[in-house]
């Protein structure tokens, strides 16, 4: 199922707005340039050198990531797209922590949150979800295929190949990772946009890594990659509702954001189905109903133009349809 809705993302992304980036990756991992912020003592947010900015006007900044450090070892989230953005965020934690790499996490099996594995010391233990090692296992020459598409020859995807987990989270699951004087929960909170998402939450701190379910604060939207929406929304509802009110959110693609800030993601989602819902009701065609759901309210995201008419409206028209 994965690989057919991947060409089908991929043949959209030729055929719509998404040709804007054709021939250029949407954002280059030869160029970007990995920078830390210290959230708290011992917990610091890394993201891309221009994703405030990025953020702020609607447009795809490259992959956050994390550190969490304790008095026996540091929890790197994210290994990142390649092997120069790998060695970028191994330099950072080893002049920030101070301490060895005892566990690296993949938020999800995508390769600019997963290809950094192979780069990693051969004593980080590698914590993903079943679905995700499952899902490279099989799928890894796809997955390469689709993502040199996306984001070009030469940046280093070539020569990934996989590295096998160590620690598994399984469906439904929740485990705590002890740091030495720092726990850390990485939990599944269901499904967020492949199946296998992962959440690493810092409670001393109150620091959620959300990955790619929540891709940046608005006017960024979730992309329903594989479809799902109505266990998309509801996993979303179940993160704010897990989340204290003044918990921060390092979102997959961006800066941090507050709890309030995931509204804009639910209300979107909530509003894509329920005008999905209506247009099915009324015996709407698929066609029919991506032209009439334009919700223009939603249309700051650089990506809106392929994002919404190409991605999401048609993933929420099959999953309402089917119920
Ligand atoms: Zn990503």
């Amino acid at each position: 199922m994965k690989s057919m809705l991947i060409k089908t993302a991929v043949a959209l992304s030729l055929s719509s707005g998404f040709a804007a980036f054709a021939g250029e990756p949407i954002w280059d991992g030869n160029k970007v340039e990995m920078v830390s912020e210290k959230l708290a003592d011992h917990v610091y947010a890394y993201y891309a050198k221009d994703a405030r900015e990025l953020n702020a006007k609607g447009g795809a900044a490259a992959t956050s990531g994390g550190l969490i450090v304790g008095s026996k070892g540091a929890l790197l989230v994210e290994t990142m797209l390649n092997q120069r953005l790998n060695k970028q965020v191994q330099d950072l934690s080893r002049k920030l922590g101070g301490k060895p790499l005892m566990y690296a996490v993949n938020t999800s099996s995508h390769g600019d949150h997963s290809y950094g594995n192979m780069f990693m010391p051969a004593g980080t233990r590698i914590i993903q979800h079943a679905v995700t090692r499952d899902y490279i296992a099989a799928h890894l020459d796809d997955d390469k295929a689709f993502m040199i598409k996306n984001f070009g020859t030469g940046r280093g995807i070539e020569q990934i190949q996989v590295r096998s987990p160590d620690v598994l989270v399984p469906a439904g699951g929740k485990i705590t990772i002890d740091l030495g004087g720092k726990s850390v929960d990485i939990i599944d909170f269901g499904f967020g946009q492949t199946g296998g998402d992962l959440w690493v939450w810092e409670p001393q701190s109150k620091v959620l890594w959300a990955g790619n379910p929540v891709i940046a604060a608005k006017p960024a939207l979730p992309w329903l990659l594989d479809g799902n929406l109505v266990e998309t929304l509801d996993t979303l509802k179940r993160v704010y509702a897990f989340l204290p009110e003044d918990a921060r959110i390092i979102p997959g693609h961006g800066v941090a954001m507050t709890r309030n800030d995931l509204n804009w993601h639910i209300n979107y989602l909530d509003t894509i189905r329920n005008k999905v819902q209506a247009a099915i009701n009324q015996g709407l065609t698929l066609e029919q109903t991506v032209q009439q759901t334009t919700m223009p309210e939603f249309g700051g995201y650089a990506l809106f133009g392929w994002v919404h008419p190409g991605l999401n409206v048609p993933a929420a028209y099959k999953d309402l349809s089917k119920k």
